[in-house]
């Protein structure tokens, strides 16, 4: 009697045999129901073997097999083998965790094509090129392109502009043209709908399978499937895309390789970009990562040698240059309304002009704080050990945590004061102060507040492209690459504040936000601006985007933490967890710190409570475990790991981060 091993959704690190009999036919790779305690659940078989350590009259029979959906392959069971256990995760939650929901499900997967229709899918069609590569894009496609068929990694660094995504795609068109898939990952689909238009622009006739978690169930099961049955020839998409089994994989581009989304922050806490990295190493073919700013990590490995540098210099568009890049010394000059004179005069001169500007500020609302200036008393959160944030244009507080509201309130709670006043700033507040300071503009706010619904986003970017509003307001979200032609002046706000950080990636994430919002600005002929407020404008951080430098800031950050002994000269882990005391989450920790021998070359940190301790009604505290050597931490994290559960009592929740990013 053949046995299955087969992989199910449960917090253990084991496998589970079941009985097959002849009329099943399951392989390695394929989805089938077994009987798992009262109910029936969906699990991946990962091995058929001739006997199993359960007596066989014990074992339980499958129930059947799942169709609809090709096997999974060997190479991605591998790599879901490799993720499970460098991320100290149980297999059996890898693999579901891996699958879209449907795949995962009872429910039959939804059909809608006829083979004739998928083989015609699988095809790539023309490719209509862009503009004739420059010189240092011709030697990066030559250079990656020569490497197609087997394993590299390339690091190309292009400032904004400077035409990566150009590269991106005639490498592409060659590896279509071997009949092969290229995998695209990117941080955000819904904040880039012009890098999907230009793939579409570029393969009029290719099934681009298009996959983030945004989408709904049916569509993100197509898009899956086309990767998956070798029909899509394009995959575009973010993180979770990097799990999809590609039948014929034979190129990866990570595109933006720093940004932060490519982390997951719960469940399997995987990096996209690692992964990335591992899963051509697997399929044998090139990854390419991209960014004007690369991550400390990936720069340093291209410095040794590791990972194959190649340079975009210049913008690609002939006569378009990098921006202008200008300190407003907030100790000079008084910012009303958080708007300094130079940066109205810019604003102004802008308007004037018919030109596009964009005020950048970090944080949405319109004021962090509410407060009471007679007895001190501040908004805080009920469930966390943060401020409110107030919100004007609904009228409430909102907590940025944990998303709690209240309204807002009459008087002061504490001495019934009722001139309560918002300190600090948010998007909200710039809008009204642009607003009176420039009454005919049309002034866009654009953060998560404004963007709600699906889609609105995509049609507010679109609009702002055609030219649509004169000063846009903005965090995070615009500062992804978009193409605003019209757009010349970017003005800095609140960027001080992440200088003082007591995170050590703080810098490194602050020069890439800059960079990348200041590469907005004069994308086309007229040379952009960009104006920082800012009270040490002699910052280094500063004088290297003054002087867009990259090499020079990342060489000063990489000498920094080289001599603190931080990543990427140590490999790190956090050990987080929570509990409705802090004591049982303090005392947690530092059994767990105790619980196996440390060997040498591994240290092992006291636990440190969050800065914002209390999330959510839990008190949260951290360890972090730190080693020069990867192998040598990768197996004390395992016996750890392995450990861990029988200390954890009920009230806590635990797990480990491998190569954390986040230590809020
Ligand atoms: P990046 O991805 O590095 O930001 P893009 O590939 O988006 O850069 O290119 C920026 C702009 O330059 C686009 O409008 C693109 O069409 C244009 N472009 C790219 N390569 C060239 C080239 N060789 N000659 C002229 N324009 C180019
Ligand atoms: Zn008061
Ligand atoms: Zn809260």
């Amino acid at each position: 009697m053949r046995v299955l091993r087969v992989a199910l959704e449960v917090p253990v690190a084991k496998l589970f045999d079941y009985a097959c009999d002849a009329t099943i036919a399951a392989e390695a790779g394929d989805r089938v129901v077994v009987p798992f305690g009262s109910r029936e659940r969906v699990g991946v078989v990962v091995e058929s073997v001739e006997e199993s350590a359960v007596a066989s009259a014990r074992l339980k029979p499958v129930t059947r097999l799942l169709e609809g959906a090709p096997r999974l392959p060997a190479d991605w069971l591998e790599q879901m083998r490799f993720l499970a256990a460098y991320y100290q995760r149980p297999f059996g939650e890898t693999v579901a965790g891996a699958l879209p929901p449907r795949l995962r499900s009872l429910k039959p997967l939804p059909q809608r094509r006829k083979a004739a229709e998928e083989a015609a899918e699988g095809a790539a069609g023309r490719f209509v090129p862009g503009p004739a590569p420059n010189e240092a894009q011709r030697q990066a496609i030559a250079q990656i392109g020569a490497a197609l068929g087997s394993f590299a990694t390339f690091l190309l660094h292009g400032i904004t502009g400077s035409g990566k995504t150009e590269v991106y795609l005639r490498l592409i068109a060659e590896v279509l043209a071997r009949r092969q898939q290229a995998l695209v990952l990117v941080p955000e689909i819904g904040l880039t709908p012009q890098l999907e238009s230009r793939f579409r622009q570029a393969f009029p006739d290719a099934n681009i399978a298009v996959l983030h978690s945004a989408l709904e169930d049916t569509a993100r099961t197509h898009a899956w499937l086309d990767a998956a049955g070798g029909h899509a020839p394009i995959v575009l998409g973010t993180r979770l895309a990097v799990l999809a089994p590609l039948a014929s994989l034979g190129l990866v581009v990570v595109d933006e390789e720093h940004d932060a989304s490519f982390k997951q922050q719960e469940g399997l806490r995987y990096s996209a970009r690692d992964a990335a990295i591992q899963r051509a190493k697997l399929a044998g073919c090139p990854v390419v990562l991209g960014s004007a700013t690369p991550s400390l990590e990936t720069w340093q490995n291209a410095r040794t040698g590791r990972y194959r540098l190649l340079s975009l210099p210049e913008r690609a568009v002939p006569g378009a240059r990098l921006p202008a890049v200008r300190m407003v010394d907030l100790r000079r000059e008084r910012a009303e309304h958080g708007l300094a004179a130079s940066a109205l005069e810019a604003l102004r001169a802008r308007l004037a002009r018919g030109e596009q500007s964009l005020v950048f500020i970090n944080r949405r609302g319109y004021a962090p704080v509410l407060a009471c200036d007679a007895c001190g008393w501040a908004a805080g959160c009920q469930r966390c050990s943060a401020r409110l944030v107030l919100h004007a244009a609904d009228r409430r507080l909102r907590c940025h945590h944990c998303g709690a509201e209240a309204p807002i309130p009459r008087a002061c709670p504490t001495c019934g004061n009722v001139d309560l006043r918002p300190h600090g700033r948010g998007t909200q507040r710039i809008e009204e102060a642009l607003a009176g300071y420039f009454p005919g503009a049309r002034i866009l706010r654009i953060d998560r507040d404004s963007a709600r619904r699906r889609g609105e986003l995509a049609r507010t970017l679109a609009g702002v492209s055609r030219g649509e509003g004169d000063i846009l307001v903005g965090t995070q979200l615009l500062a992804k690459g978009h193409d605003f032609p019209n757009l010349t002046l970017v003005c800095v706000l609140n960027a001080d504040s992440a200088l003082l950080s007591t995170d050590y990636r703080s810098a490194e994430r602050l020069f890439a936000t800059l960079q990348q919002v200041g590469g907005r600005s004069g994308r086309r002929e007229q040379p952009g601006e960009v104006l920082v407020q800012t009270r040490f404008p002699g910052h280094p951080m500063y004088l290297a985007l003054l002087r867009h430098d990259y090499a020079g800031f990342a060489a000063a950050q990489l000498a920094e933490r080289e001599a603190a002994g931080f990543p990427p000269f140590v490999f790190e882990a956090a050990l987080r967890a929570e509990a409705k005391k802090l004591s049982d989450t303090m005392d947690f920790l530092r059994a767990a710190a105790r619980l196996v021998p440390v060997p040498e070359g591994i240290s092992v940190y006291d636990p440190v409570p969050h800065v914002i301790t209390r999330r959510a009604g839990y008190e949260r505290a951290q360890l972090v475990a730190q080693s020069r050597s990867r192998p040598a931490l990768q197996a004390f994290l395992a016996g750890w790991s392995a450990a861990i559960p029988a200390i954890a009592s009920r009230g806590i929740r635990w797990h480990i981060d491998v190569d954390p990013i986040e230590f809020d």
